[in-house]
Formats: structure tokens, sequence, C-alpha cells
């Protein structure tokens, strides 16, 4: 396949998406939260409307696998598509083209250049912490001045780093440190899209040059596959033009496979990696939406000796445990009851329970009209939410009748 569709525009703009959706994520709220955040002091992930408790770090996992496959198979088919377009690394890089073009310009222009480049890399540095520290309340704290010494430390260190990165590596960056670059290649087979030099096409080269002095990673795209080459396709636009004159294709192109060599499109290990990704992704969902927002346990209370009373009325003690795992406090009322039988909770029946807070509470009930002739009694604890979300929960517990006295 080969295009000689202009493709720069339509990298420009996936970059300029790319920027607006990292730029905004920590800054769009749901429910009072970022839709993206880690908050480092209360150790909560928000996800898109949810928060996550460090208890629940197992939904976490199961989606960073995901991901971990989504990236494999992305690459198995795709190739380097989120080098070339996505990546901040390349998006970021090519925000600050400027730095190229003031090379071999007077003192000033580089000053401004890497004076632009130095606020770039301060806003990306913060948009960073952003994801752990709400920008609601980094800005107001910053304006104040009590920001802190960790955060303070963590964005100049940041600053620095990505500075020197966008001033001195720039796309050398994919080649020599990222880690993905490095494993891509062996995740490519013979039908993984690259950008090639159709070298069927070989005679119609004129040598222009052009592929070779636009390339940000200074490669000759002709010598053939290069693990350097982030396929950012600048090259494809430039021989487009080229041969725009002479009414043909440009010489470089997307292809699936080298050109004139791929097998098929669908194969087995596309198939196999496709399947896994997207059977962790029903397995992330199906933990997303099956997630309770409340969760109660029910123990008996050893410590309180069960009583049985000349009446016929027994009491037993449980332990009552309830995690509120919304965003919100939370009221509950605790009912009792069973089969055949009264049952009546002695002590207070409302729990007040604060959001990401879980709770012991003692829980006493006096059951009467026990038919102590049956084996195996047991009670049912509900445990209903006066307000907030959810549902009433039960939990099944064992009574203890103890020998007539
Ligand atoms: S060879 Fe072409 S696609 Fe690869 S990095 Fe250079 S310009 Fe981009
Ligand atoms: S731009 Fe096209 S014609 Fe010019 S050297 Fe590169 S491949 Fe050849």
């Amino acid at each position: 396949m080969t295009t000689t569709r202009e493709i720069q525009p339509w990298r420009q703009l996936a970059g300029i998406v790319q920027a607006l959706v990292i730029i905004g994520l920590p800054f769009i709220r749901t429910g009072g939260e970022s839709l993206l955040r880690f908050d480092v002091p209360t150790l909560q992930f928000h996800f898109f409307g949810l928060s996550l408790w460090m208890d629940e770090f197992f939904i976490v996992l199961i989606a960073l696998i995901f991901v971990a496959f989504l990236i494999l198979f992305i690459t198995l088919v795709l190739g380097r598509v989120w080098c070339g377009w996505v990546c901040p690394q390349t998006v970021i890089a090519d925000f600050t083209s400027f730095v190229e073009k003031v090379k071999n310009r007077e003192f000033y222009h580089k000053l401004i250049a890497c004076s632009a480049t130095f606020m770039i890399s301060l806003v990306v540095a913060a948009n960073l912490i952003w994801y752990f520290v709400s920008p609601y309340e980094f800005i107001p704290r910053l304006i104040e001045g009590s920001l802190g010494k960790v955060v303070w430390s963590f964005w100049g260190i940041m600053t620095g780093i990505l500075f020197l990165n966008f001033i001195l590596l720039r796309q050398k960056f994919c080649a020599t440190v990222c880690p993905y670059a490095r494993l891509q290649s062996t995740l490519f087979d013979d039908r993984t899209l690259t950008v090639a030099f159709d070298p069927r096409r070989k005679d119609e080269c004129i040598d222009c040059m052009a592929c070779v002095k636009t390339c940000p990673v200074g490669i000759d795209i002709r010598d053939g596959m290069n693990g350097a080459c982030i396929h950012c396709a600048q090259c494809v636009d430039k021989c487009a033009k080229v041969m725009e004159g002479r009414e043909r294709k440009s010489l470089v192109g997307y292809f699936f496979g080298l050109p004139g060599q791929g097998g098929r499109l669908v194969r087995q290990n596309a198939v196999l990696l496709g399947s896994v990704t997207a059977a962790f992704l029903v397995f992330f969902m199906y933990l997303l939406i099956t997630r309770p927002p409340v969760e109660i346990m029910v123990f008996s209370d050893y410590r309180e000796i069960p009583r049985l009373n000349a009446k016929g009325e027994l009491s037993n003690s449980f332990v009552l445990t309830v995690k509120n795992r919304g965003r919100e406090d939370m009221d509950f009322v605790v009912k009792a009851g069973g089969e055949n039988m009264t049952a009546e909770i002695i002590q207070d029946k409302i729990l007040h329970i604060k959001a990401g807070e879980m709770k012991r509470y003692p829980v006493s009930i006096k059951i009467r009209g026990l038919d102590r002739g049956q084996p195996g009694h047991e009670i049912m604890i509900t445990v209903e939410p006066l307000r907030g979300g959810g549902g009433m929960l039960t939990e099944k517990a064992y009574l203890i009748v103890p020998e007539d006295s």
C-alpha cells in the first residue's frame, strides 16, 4: 500500500488532540475529582468517575496488564504508530522544533528558543504533577507560595530533565533511552505496518535527498528498516512532493510488511494477542461494573457469651465490618431478621461511615420465637444505605444457642 496523501497535517492534529487530552484530564472533574489521578495523601486512584482504594489495586493491576497487552498488540499490527503519532516525547519534540531551526542563528534567537523550551518543560512537568496533586490544589498553593518542598523539588528536577531532553536529546531519546523503542523490533512480523522505501521502484529515485534531510533521527530510509526510525512519515510527504511533479506516487510510504513481501494481514499471532487483550479488557470492565460501593462482613463476637433467658429469648453478639468504598460519607441502618423468628438489634442501629472508611461495629441481637429443636440456626444481617448510592447488603451469620440454664 502506498499513499501520497499528505500525512503531516493529520499527525499534527493527532499531536494537538493528545496534548489537549493529557493536559485536560486532571482538570476535568466528575463527582468532585479529576477524571484520572492518583491521590497520594489518600492513596486513592480516581478513574473516570470511580475512586479505587488501596485494597482494590488488583483492578488497577488488571488495567495495567490490559494496557501492556494493548501496546504489544498495537505494536504487532501497527508498528511504531504510537512513537510517530502520539508519544508525548515525539509530540513535544515537534512542538519545540524551533530549537533545530535556530542552531545556526544569532545568540538571541537561541536564547528565545531555549527560554520557550524551558517554559514548555515547566508546564509539562507541572502537568505530570497534576496526575498526583490536583491542579485545583496545586495552582492556589503555587499562588500562595505553599507548594511544599517535595512538590517544588520534583517540579524543579523534572523541569530540568525535560529541558535538557528537549534541547540536547530530542528524537535521539527514542533510539538511546526509550526501552519501548528497543522492544518494538522484536514484536514486528512480516505484516507489521512500517514506513519503508519501495525497493521495486528504486530506479525512480532521483537521489534528491529530501527524505534524508527531513528525517528527525537522521537516517536514510532507502537503506531499509532502521531501529531508529520513529515512523513519523515526514519522509513520505517529502518524497510525495518530489514525485508529484512526475505524477508518480511517493517512493516511501506506509506498508503492511516490507513492500511486496507481506503475508496475510489476519494472522495467528495477531488474533491470539488481540484475543488476550480483549479478554483483559472484558475482565477489567467486569471488575469495575461489579465492584460493590459498600462491603460488609459479619463475625461472631466470641468475647460476648450467648445467653438464653427463662422466656426463651436468645442474645447473640456479632462484629459487623462495613467498608464505604464511595466518595461520599454514608449513613446506614442495620437490621436483622430470620425465618420463623423476630430479631431486634439492641444498640444504636444507625451507622455513619466516612468515604473510604472501614468501621467495625458490635451488634447485639435479641431473638424471639426461635425453634430450638431445629439444628443450624441462621440470621440475616442487613445494612441499608439511608442516603448515598447503593442498595441493601445482606450477610448471613450463624446463631449460637447455649444449653438451657
Ligand atoms: S525515516 Fe522517515 S519515518 Fe523514519 S524517522 Fe525518518 S522521516 Fe520519520
Ligand atoms: S525523497 Fe524520494 S526521490 Fe528523493 S531521495 Fe528520497 S526516495 Fe529518492
